[in-house]
């Protein structure tokens, strides 16, 4: 297990840590200044959201790398099934998008059960129809899919995956080699399992997300804690990763309205940096 006491040149920010990934909330720093307040703390990179990037994802992938840093993915693809789903081409559209931005991954979130079906088994298949129709275009570009599974509270309108090994079993329907899985520590810290499905995934692990489980949380979207603020064991989570092989970046992803949203977002930056380098 890698040794962050001392070190956080593998640590990234998700720009939903200061509220990009919805309008109206967080400081509303521009792509250029969130590149320029990561380089000046020497992170490795930075995870996008669609919404921010617009159509200008070629000169932000530029100034990324141009800061020394690195785009470590982009949020996300439309939903695939439910009763929000976009279309396979505004999917494919997603996916052009992380590719003009230079970024590896493409983070899907599933969206909710299929209409005119209950549960969620007949939506993984379906699922895994569209995946596997919109992987081949995704390999093309350079772009890995990563399925990303959510706590089951989010089940019916958002998710039919709520496991790292309900995403694995989709990933064999699919059958591509650049679809994978994303474990996020806010969707997986509950999970008893999750050490078996992390080595069953092995290098099918494309990216792994921070943040904490507040044991009294009050919102269940948008109140997630700051590592060390909850009760998930981060190191134990962290260890299971990289015993499955992982390296990647640790991505800080926290939705907060009401605390982290509120705040400077340079005391975000530090505070996430501190947390990282002492607790996770
Ligand atoms: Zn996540």
């Amino acid at each position: 297990m890698r040794d962050f006491t001392h070190d956080h040149s593998a640590l990234a920010l998700n720009t939903a840590t200061l509220g990009h990934n919805l309008p109206g909330h967080g400081a509303g720093w521009a792509p250029e200044r969130i590149i320029d307040e990561c380089a000046a703390r020497g992170l490795a990179g930075i995870v996008f959201w669609r919404r921010e990037i617009g159509t200008r994802a070629v000169g932000i992938g530029e100034r990324v790398r141009a800061a020394g840093m690195q785009v470590v993915g982009l949020c996300r693809t439309p939903y695939l099934v439910g009763a929000e789903a976009g279309t396979l081409d505004e999917v494919k559209a997603s996916i052009d998008t992380a590719a003009a931005l230079g970024a590896p991954v493409l983070t899907v979130v599933t969206g909710g059960t299929e209409p005119g079906t209950k549960g969620v088994a007949e939506s993984q298949k379906i699922l895994a129809d569209r995946v596997a129709a919109v992987a081949g275009h995704a390999a093309g570009c350079g772009v890995n899919l990563a399925l990303e599974p959510l706590n089951p509270m989010f089940g019916g309108n958002r998710t039919v995956l709520f496991t790292v090994a309900d995403s694995l079993r989709v990933c064999d329907m699919v059958g591509a080699a650049n679809v994978g899985v994303a474990v996020d520590v806010y969707h997986a810290w509950w999970d008893t399992g999750l050490a078996d499905s992390c080595a069953a995934a092995g290098p099918r692990i494309l990216g792994y997300h921070l943040c904490d489980w507040l044991a009294d949380t009050c919102d269940m979207l948008l109140d997630r804690g700051m590592m060390g603020d909850g009760v998930a064991d981060l190191r134990a989570i962290r260890a299971a990763v990289e015993r499955a092989g992982f390296t990647g970046p640790c991505e800080v992803e926290i939705f907060s309205a009401r605390n982290w949203w509120q705040r400077d977002p340079r005391e975000v930056l530090d505070v996430m940096v501190e947390r990282f380098r002492s607790l996770c």
